[in-house]
């Protein structure tokens, strides 16, 4: 495997709040030096590189992925599509994906029990190398009960569900098992509702002590990880009772459970996933939900909510991941970035501390040696026009990316005149 070096860049590794200058040597698909300016690295026949000052970052990572998800309106959309031409659609957003500036996706749910190995074949296509994507732990669907989040059957017709519908315990230990079967990487389960869904509010729990247990017993047997959707402040109890650490939402946490959340974060791990409420909220009306009828599905409020919560989060030190639940008509796949700007505008994040949240502790999240400019590991990195430590928003436009690199190979290289140009107004960057 050759050697590529970058010379001439700001360095912003996934850790330090500030960028510096300096330069890096990939070897093969690993991060094999990282000197900071005035220190330089030998060539010695390496591929090079000048960044023209632009900034090398760790590529994003996205906490709660819906990579087959299809950017309809409403969930039974999801459902109606032909498995073939799903996976055909799953093939082009994972492209979108790292097109996007993403190179990791852990999933937090596939599409449907008939469709299920839909992410797991569209996770093998993307590591065989022959087809472009983030790396991708895959997931079950939402393992639901009937009524839940993720449960679109109707009484008088067929309809197929996002979800995989299982109740009581023996049914969700034999669904989760089918998944571990079908070789997912991850398991999910709702143990709330929503508010997007007429059964099954956000604040009603959907699943009981014994269901939430028998998925955590099939996780804790079998090595996969379990992830919840848990809107409700008992859900998240529930989740931490039964050792599941990878909570998304929490909106409605208290402040005892954020004193438990806060006792156990060296293991847990959030995800608000706050971009599908805002615009649903917000920018939706063309899809039909207007302003009035996302105050009658009680979004505001529980918005106020979430801002409450991760303000909290934030303060305590609790690991919160921006991103989740993008792959709607308002809220579309390869616009994921924009999480990191509602990081910094709700919930009172700086720029450098949502990057962070975005790279290191989505590598931790995904449990490789990812999300950081640091020797040994992974070579996924963003070579980025501007700094997105001053100014996250950045992230969300492609053109932004100069190249694009995942497991140390090319996904965007490098354009020779867009790099001259770059050098032409750009100085040297300074040493620091
Ligand atoms: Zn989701």
């Amino acid at each position: 495997m050759g050697q590529t070096l970058f010379t001439n860049v700001r360095i912003f590794d996934g850790n330090a709040k500030r960028t510096y200058s300096g330069e890096v040597l990939l070897q093969g698909n690993l991060i094999q030096k990282v000197a900071k300016s005035p220190k330089k690295i030998k060539a010695n026949g390496a591929d090079v590189i000048d960044g023209a000052g632009a900034t090398l970052m760790p590529g994003l990572i996205e906490p709660h992925a819906h990579i087959c998800y299809v950017d309809g309106v409403a969930l039974p959309e999801i459902g109606r599509i032909p498995p073939a031409d799903h996976m055909v659609l799953a093939l082009e957003n994972a492209r979108v994906m790292l097109d996007a500036g993403f190179t990791g996706c852990f999933s937090a749910a596939g599409v449907g029990e008939s469709k299920l190995r839909i992410e797991i074949a569209l996770r093998d296509a993307i590591n065989s190398g022959k087809f472009p994507g983030p790396r991708l732990l895959a997931a079950s669907p939402e393992i639901t009960s009937t009524a839940g989040l993720g449960d679109e059957r109707k009484q008088h017709m067929y309809e197929e569900s996002v979800g995989l519908v299982a109740d009581g315990a023996d049914e969700v230990r034999r669904a989760c098992r089918m998944c571990v079967r079908e070789g997912v990487d991850n398991l999910k389960i709702n143990i709330s509702g929503d508010e997007f869904v007429r059964h099954g509010h956000a604040q009603q729990l959907t699943y009981n002590d014994a269901e939430v247990a028998a998925a955590a017993e099939v996780a804790e047997m079998t090595g996969v990880n379990i992830a919840c959707h848990a809107r409700a402040d008992q859900a998240v109890r529930m989740a931490l009772k039964h050792g599941i650490n990878i909570i998304y939402h929490a909106d409605y946490a208290n402040n005892k459970t954020l004193d438990m959340l806060e006792a156990k974060k060296k293991d847990v791990f959030l995800a608000p996933a706050v971009g599908i409420v805002y615009t649903a909220a917000y920018e939706a009306s063309d899809w039909g939900i207007t302003t009035e009828i996302a105050e009658s599905m009680n979004m505001l409020s529980k918005l106020e909510n979430t801002y409450r919560v991760y303000h909290e989060v934030r303060k305590r030190g609790i690991r919160a991941l921006p991103g989740g639940d993008y792959g709607f008509a308002f809220n579309p796949i390869g616009t994921n970035a924009r999480d990191l700007e509602h990081f910094v505008n709700l919930f009172g994040y700086s720029p450098s501390e949502a990057l962070i949240a975005a790279t290191k502790l989505g590598g931790e999240l995904m449990g490789m040696n990812l999300g950081q400019v640091k020797e040994g590991y992974l070579a996924d990195l963003l070579l980025v026009d501007g700094d997105p430590t001053h100014d996250v928003s950045i992230l969300q436009d492609r053109d932004s990316f100069l190249a694009i690199l995942k497991d140390g190979n090319f996904h965007k290289t490098p354009d020779p005149d867009v790099m001259a140009a770059r050098r032409q107004i750009a100085a040297p960057a300074a040493a620091e």
